[in-house]
């Protein structure tokens, strides 16, 4: 296949597929979320992007307990004994029990789509992207974990003339921040912290591969935001965002910043994955005040900020 064709048999793992974002890049967008992630946030908002393959959630909220997965799962893996009903050493999370699941307890996060099925969903909202000067945003987990799939679905958006933006770790390979660079118009990168330890600590990977590859996207002149989730007790305080600014400023090419407040948004969906959520109750989202004092610090050094969302 020529570099420029498009393969659009294709297949990859999405689990969502978000209409009208409006915090993803410019204008309405279109939000693919690929799954799989390098990195293990302890705040993670998305923690069913995190695993590469499809993944079984039970919502005991919507549960009516009425046993008719018990009797779909051909591996004996519903288990009423335990918190989370789902024996996950048994489970294959072939989705049958779903099926059987009137009142949508039981979700299979996780869905094999080829970029033709992809570029069908994303063509329906082709005139809003042209009226709001919107286009597709590329997310995840790490959107370039799935590195062919992804490059096949960055080209196929430029074939139908869609704005491009990825959100990424940056903890990817060198190889396809280079193949990107003609696919992509915005890179929204994601810059945690410049401490290494606590870098291994709370996101369970050095940074030092992150900082490399802000460099090369910046060196390559992709147009680039940095983002950084503002977490209390881990770089929420003047010192850090600093540190980032300067970093930030020193790459060259790199004009602005984005200041993320931390939020729990995430929270239930690691009682439906049957996991902990591993960051003190205690903390909570950043006020507007200290926001609006780690944004000045900042514009200080000579770069745009803005306080958002995500
Ligand atoms: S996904 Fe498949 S294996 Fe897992 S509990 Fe449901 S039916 Fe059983
Ligand atoms: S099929 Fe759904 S509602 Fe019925 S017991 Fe199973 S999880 Fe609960």
């Amino acid at each position: 296949m020529l570099k420029n064709q498009v393969d659009f048999k294709k297949k990859g793992t999405v689990f969502n597929i978000q209409r009208f974002s409006v915090n993803d890049g410019p204008g309405i967008r279109t939000i693919v979320f690929l799954k799989g992630c390098p990195l293990s946030c302890s705040w993670c908002s998305n923690p069913e992007s995190q695993n590469r393959n499809k993944e079984l959630l039970f919502n005991v909220k919507n549960c009516t307990a009425c046993h008719k997965c018990e009797t779909m799962c051909k591996m004996d893996a519903i288990n009423f004994n335990l918190d989370n009903r789902i024996d996950k050493d048994k489970c294959v999370n072939c989705g049958e029990c779903v099926e059987s699941c009137y009142p949508g307890a039981l979700v299979i996060s996780g869905e094999e789509m080829s970029v033709k099925e992809i570029l069908d969903e994303l063509n329906k909202d082709s005139v809003q992207f042209r009226h709001s000067n919107g286009g597709v945003t590329l997310s995840g987990g790490e959107p370039l974990l799935q590195e062919e799939f992804a490059l096949e679905l960055l080209k196929g958006c430029k074939t139908m003339g869609f704005h491009t933006t990825i959100e990424t770790t940056g903890y990817i390979n060198r190889k396809i921040v280079e193949e990107i660079v003609p696919w992509v118009d915005l890179v929204l990168l994601d810059i945690k912290t410049m401490d290494e330890e606590k870098h291994l600590k709370y996101i369970g990977a050095s940074n030092k591969r992150i900082l490399e590859n802000a460099k090369r996207i910046s060196d390559l002149g992709i147009n680039t935001i940095v983002r950084v989730p503002v977490i209390p007790e881990f770089n929420c305080d003047k010192e850090s965002i600093y540190n980032i600014a300067e970093f930030t400023k020193a790459l060259g090419n790199v004009k602005e910043i984005h200041l993320l407040p931390y939020h729990k948004f995430g929270l239930n969906k690691y009682e439906c994955l049957g996991r902990k959520y591993n960051v003190n109750d205690n903390i909570k989202t950043p006020s507007e005040d200290v926001m609006l004092e780690l944004k000045k610090i900042v514009e200080d050094i000579g770069l745009k900020c803005n306080v958002g969302s995500h």
